[in-house]
């Protein structure tokens, strides 16, 4: 059987990787848009339940080595005051490690392994699909290089198209989509070289609805002065989006005076801002769940299928959960268009409820519901106002419908 991937992101890499790990296909090719591979973006968060499936696949040392773990979950109210917090990762008894990783990092570790594993002639950079069409027997991808000019077609068993939130290929099945659905967030992401904040290991998230910031470290010890490479993220609510384009420089005056204030004792977040060595712009947008990915021989993986807001962990975790759920059937089912109809009855339902739990209840609800009860203003003691068990509730249930409670994906020995 002979694959055809379309995008060599993370969702593309991860399948190769996990196609080829299960001996599912005789010809593994992997074609990418961009004429050169560049580290692009800032931090990812992995939770356990994607770094379980990445180290089936035998990556989970590699990545380790250049990804932070944290050990603990940390919300604060605008004013920087402690709300909730919890043991998080291993910390929290999982199995496998939370990673929170710059997305250059973990592209390099998947790329590198597809290369060495797969062969670099079959990593096709500079081909960018432009359409599929089928027969009978097989499908063939059309591609244009970097220049417009048309390339060789390519017949193969299956498409999978890992082509990310602009989908060539979702457009040619779904002409009529029209534009993203935007409500009213952009963020813009940055990292900064800085000292360790709170316990070194802690992923912070301050704010409510109107402005959050989200805080983890992405690189540890980066010089003799042991500096952290921090990750942040900046939600702000605006009428109108930015450009949906993960590359986009923002403006500092855009977002900063809304932190301009945010200075604790535990974080000068402003400075933490300030002093970023990029910031990056992107709306939280996302589109309406669909019922169908699969068509025929083609089918659809990560935010070509269904994308989401890029919050709680789950972007670029979905992405690697389709993969190497779709390699397993790939592996289990004779026939690769049974398997493409197996993978969208397994992946859609638990995908549209990331999308559907995202725009309803993002993991920012937890401090929303401070935030209802004090009008934004600080509070003196926080039980009287939400009991501990509140919290919890609110926050477990946000981790049972992303997928990665540690009583869905799987607890280390000595704590179960
Ligand atoms: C440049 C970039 C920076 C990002 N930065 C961040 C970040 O900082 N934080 C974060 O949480 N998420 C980031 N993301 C998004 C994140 O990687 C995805 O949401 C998630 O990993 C899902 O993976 P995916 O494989 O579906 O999509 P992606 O990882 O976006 O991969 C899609 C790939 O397909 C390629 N492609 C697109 N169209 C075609 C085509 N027609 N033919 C062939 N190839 C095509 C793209 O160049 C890209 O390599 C970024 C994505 C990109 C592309």
């Amino acid at each position: 059987m002979d694959i055809a991937i379309i995008g060599g992101g993370i969702g593309g890499l991860t399948l190769a990787l996990a196609v080829h790990h299960a001996g599912a296909a005789d010809r593994i090719e992997i074609f990418e848009a961009a004429p050169e591979i560049h580290p692009l973006g800032a931090g990812i968060n992995l939770g356990p339940h994607a770094v379980k499936e990445l180290s089936a696949v035998g990556l989970e040392d590699a990545l380790v080595a250049v990804a932070c773990q944290p050990q603990d979950y940390a919300f604060f109210t605008q004013h920087g005051q402690l709300v909730y917090r919890e043991p998080w990762g291993r910390a929290a008894g999982h199995q496998w490690p939370h990673l929170s990783i710059h997305r250059g990092d973990l592209h390099q570790v998947l790329l590198d392994a597809v290369r060495k594993r797969i062969g670099k002639q079959n990593f096709r950079t500079g081909h960018r699909c432009v359409a599929v069409e089928q027969d009978g027997e097989q499908v063939t991808a059309h591609f244009a290089g970097p220049h417009g000019d048309a390339l060789e077609p390519v017949r193969s068993d299956i498409v999978v198209a890992c082509d990310g939130i602009h989908s060539v290929v979702r457009a040619q099945f779904y002409p009529n989509e029209g534009p993203f659905c935007y409500r009213g967030t952009n963020l813009w992401r940055g990292v900064t070289r800085r000292q360790p904040f709170l316990t070194g290991r802690s992923i912070a998230r301050i704010g409510a609805r109107r402005a959050t910031l989200i805080i983890y470290p992405i690189r540890d010890k980066i010089d003799a002065a042991g500096n952290q490479l921090v990750n942040w993220t900046a939600e702000i609510e605006q009428p109108v989006a930015v450009p949906v384009d993960w590359n986009k420089p923002g403006r500092l005056e855009d977002f900063y005076p809304t932190y301009r204030d945010w200075t604790f004792d535990w974080l000068d977040a402003a400075a933490l801002i300030r002093n970023a060595d990029f910031n990056l712009s992107y709306p939280m947008v996302d589109r309406d769940p669909l019922t169908r990915w699969t068509f025929g021989r083609v089918t659809l993986l990560g935010d070509a299928a269904h994308p989401m807001y890029p919050q709680g962990g789950n972007g670029g975790a979905q992405a690697i959960i389709d993969a190497a759920t779709l390699a397993r059937l790939l592996k289990s089912e004779p026939d690769p268009v049974a398997a493409l109809n197996a993978y969208q009855a397994a992946r859609i339902p638990a995908t549209s409820r990331i999308v559907l739990q995202n725009r309803s209840a993002p993991p920012n609800a937890i401090v929303d519901a401070v935030e209802q009860r004090t009008g934004g203003k600080r509070f003196e003691r926080l039980e009287d106002i939400i009991s501990e068990g509140e919290l919890r509730a609110i926050f477990e249930r946000y981790q049972k419908i992303a997928g990665y409670h540690v009583d869905q994906v799987g607890r280390t020995r000595s704590t179960s």
